[in-house]
């Protein structure tokens, strides 16, 4: 595959173009297929040829795993972890982010249980024009605890019928995950065994089994990295038809867990290593686990910055101050950084203006838009904020490129009737570029051009002194 273009692999493919793999022509798929950016199961009508010759090399270095949207999950709790290509995110992107999960035992007390579940319903965290969440519950089940199996498989069954979030199932007790999982089929959750540093591989092909039949992904697990390597290399040799694994890594302190999680992830990507080509998950609530007694915010860092595909928090971390930094580190590393994120170009209100009231000016850079909306919030008035196309550049750089000029931000406000919808001609326009205000008031006859602080920081300030 590695050596196949585009346009060889255009022509092992129904060329159709009927848009089915969520590409608009066979060629624009088969362009995604050689950059690894997507698999050949997306495409309905591919040929029993092509999946042969571009099935197995088609697929991304780390396996993508598909969780949720089974059909229960009636809110899209659908997600997709692994399908990464880099070591490095600045070499073209990370694609899918690490999910987040909160852990629940069964033997916790009732009142607790409800507490974790209403708190991953209700987590939202509105960051950068995205609401954030908690993707998931894991249920951890021991076979020594006071909990029935009964009531393992009750919880599953209520917390993903509350949550309609896919699950991971977790239990040292073959018998009751099974029935666990039978209880949830077909909601694609997680399936895992609890891992200990003697754990044993013996179950899985029964594992696979019960994964299979229930439509459920299967934590992998091991002792050390090799015996993780024989049990996904003899899964692969079995030709078992099921290919659904993350791999929960063992480590022995955080140096190792940093470590563990570069080979792997250098091994699927520098040496095409597909024993080790697969998502992976951290468990930071187990009470074997060696990072009990350390701050899960260490943990998760860790997971969140070297390739972890999923983190699972205790209960006891069910906590807003924890989760939104990590939140916000999470969106950070895998935003894509060829793309500039962009706010549509268009006037927005803030607060409750009327027709009279100031109008500030800014780029459709993201990060500039919220800034300078948050701070226009804050300093107590209601005013508009026009945002022309700016191809998400901040100020300073849209302006060296000539798409933030008296000219462009006139032609804006002309294409959108900005004059017929307020009757405000006050323009206030970042303090950066000063000089396209006699431009701007050459291009907008009958405006006034303000110019305002440099920094978003200072909004308040100004308009407590000019606009009050
Ligand atoms: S689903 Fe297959 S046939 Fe249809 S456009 Fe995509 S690649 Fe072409």
């Amino acid at each position: 595959m590695a050596a196949l273009t585009g346009l060889q692999i255009q022509k092992l493919l129904p060329k159709t173009n009927c848009k089915e793999c969520g590409s608009n022509t066979c060629l624009a798929f088969a362009m995604k297929l050689a950059s690894k950016k997507i698999e050949l199961s997306k495409c309905p009508y591919a040929s029993e040829e092509a999946k042969k010759i571009l099935g197995a090399a088609s697929e991304p270095p780390v396996k993508s795993v598909e969780i949720g949207g089974g059909a229960s999950d009636k809110d899209n709790y659908t997600y997709r972890i692994g399908e990464e290509t880099e070591i490095y995110r600045h070499e073209k992107t990370f694609v899918n982010r690490t999910l987040f999960a909160i852990n629940i035992n069964s033997d916790d007390e009732v009142e607790n249980i409800d507490k974790v579940i209403n708190f991953v319903k209700n987590y939202r965290l509105d960051r950068a024009g995205e609401t954030l969440f908690i993707e998931m519950i894991s249920l951890t089940h021991k076979a020594t605890t006071t909990a029935t199996t009964n009531t393992f498989i009750e919880l599953a069954k209520k917390i993903h019928k509350e949550t309609n979030r896919p699950l991971i199932l977790r239990s040292d007790d073959l018998s009751a995950l099974t029935s666990a999982a039978i209880a949830i089929k077909g909601s694609k959750s997680i399936l895992a065994t609890i891992a200990t540093p003697n754990t044993t591989t013996d179950n899985n092909t029964e594992l696979i089994k019960i994964a299979q039949e229930n439509e459920h992904a299967l934590v992998i697990s091991g002792k050390d990295l090799d015996s993780i390597v024989n049990t996904t290399e003899k899964i692969r040799a079995n030709d078992l038809n099921f290919n659904n694994l993350i791999l929960e890594l063992p480590t022995l302190s955080y140096s190792e867990s940093f470590q563990i999680n570069s080979i792997t992830r250098r091994a699927a990507i520098k040496d095409q290593f597909k024993p080790l080509g697969y998502p992976t998950i951290k468990f930071i609530s187990s009470t074997e686990n060696i990072f009990e007694s350390a701050e899960s915010a260490v943990c998760a860092i860790n997971e969140i910055t070297k390739y972890g595909g999923i983190c699972v928090f205790p209960s006891s971390d069910a906590d807003p101050a924890l989760l939104a930094p990590l939140m916000t580190l999470r969106m950070n590393i895998y935003t894509d950084p060829q793309k500039p994120i962009q706010v549509d170009p268009k006037v927005y209100q803030i607060g409750e203006p009327n027709k009279s009231a100031p109008i500030f000016v800014t780029t459709n850079f993201s990060l500039t838009y919220f800034m300078v909306s948050g701070e226009i919030e804050n300093s107590g008035i209601s005013a508009y904020l026009l945002v022309p196309q700016c191809e998400g550049m901040s100020v300073l750089t849209a302006w060296a490129a000539g798409k933030f000029s008296g000219a462009s931000i006139a032609k804006f406000i002309k294409e959108i009737s900005l004059e017929q919808q307020l009757e405000s001609r006050t323009l206030i326009i970042p303090g950066y570029v000063a000089q396209i205000s006699g431009e701007l008031e050459e291009n907008l006859p009958g405006w006034k051009v303000m110019v305002g602080p440099q920094e978003a920081a200072d909004i308040e300030s100004f308009v407590k002194a000019r606009l009050m």
